[in-house]
């Protein structure tokens, strides 16, 4: 499917420059959504995934349908004191700022194979902490998956090593 059809970019937000790819238009198209769920569905199936990881906000967008189908658990990475209980943490600089990124100390068993998930790779940031938490906890991370790319960030030189899918790229 031609997803990108369903993206609207968004000139000059959140700040001038930017050009936002705002996914609530996929997500508004019930067979894009699900189509666009399903291959990361199948892109998962034989890889014997334990848990979905998936960063606030759009990151359980994509994930948390993505456990739902592989009758998986979900586990949410938040920011700094959202979460309730224990957590580990680990800094990060994004696209647009600076953040902690925190997830629960007992969400991962060490050993655990685990899929991380998020709507869009730009510079690599947020999805190199989410792995470090990953990893923190014993978690083996056996594929990261995003429904668009920005190529021009180059954010794949962070996940050297790792396995990616992206349906989309610009
Ligand atoms: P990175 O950490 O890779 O630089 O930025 C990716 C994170 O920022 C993702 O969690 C994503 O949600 C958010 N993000 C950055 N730019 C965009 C954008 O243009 N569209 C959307 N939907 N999210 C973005």
């Amino acid at each position: 499917m031609d997803y990108k059809q369903y993206i609207t970019v968004v000139e000059d937000w959140p700040k001038e420059g930017v050009r936002f790819k705002d996914i609530t238009t996929l997500m508004d198209n019930g067979p894009a959504y699900k189509s666009a769920v399903d291959e990361i569905v199948a892109y998962a199936q034989d890889k014997k995934i334990d848990l979905v990881v998936g960063p606030e906000a759009r990151g359980f967008i994509v994930g948390c349908p993505v456990s739902y189908a592989l009758e998986i658990g979900f586990a949410p990475v938040r920011k700094e004191g959202k979460l309730p209980r224990e957590v580990v943490k680990v800094d990060y600089g994004l696209e647009y700022g600076k953040n902690v990124l925190t997830i629960h100390k007992d969400s991962i068993k060490p050993g655990q194979r685990v899929l991380i998930t998020d709507d869009l790779l730009a510079t690599g940031g947020t999805i190199e902490a989410t792995i470090k938490l990953v990893e923190e906890l014993g978690g083996i991370v056996v594929g990261c998956a995003f429904l668009i790319e920005l190529t021009y960030l180059n954010g794949r030189d962070k996940l050297d090593g790792y396995d990616v899918l992206t349906l989309m790229e610009y």
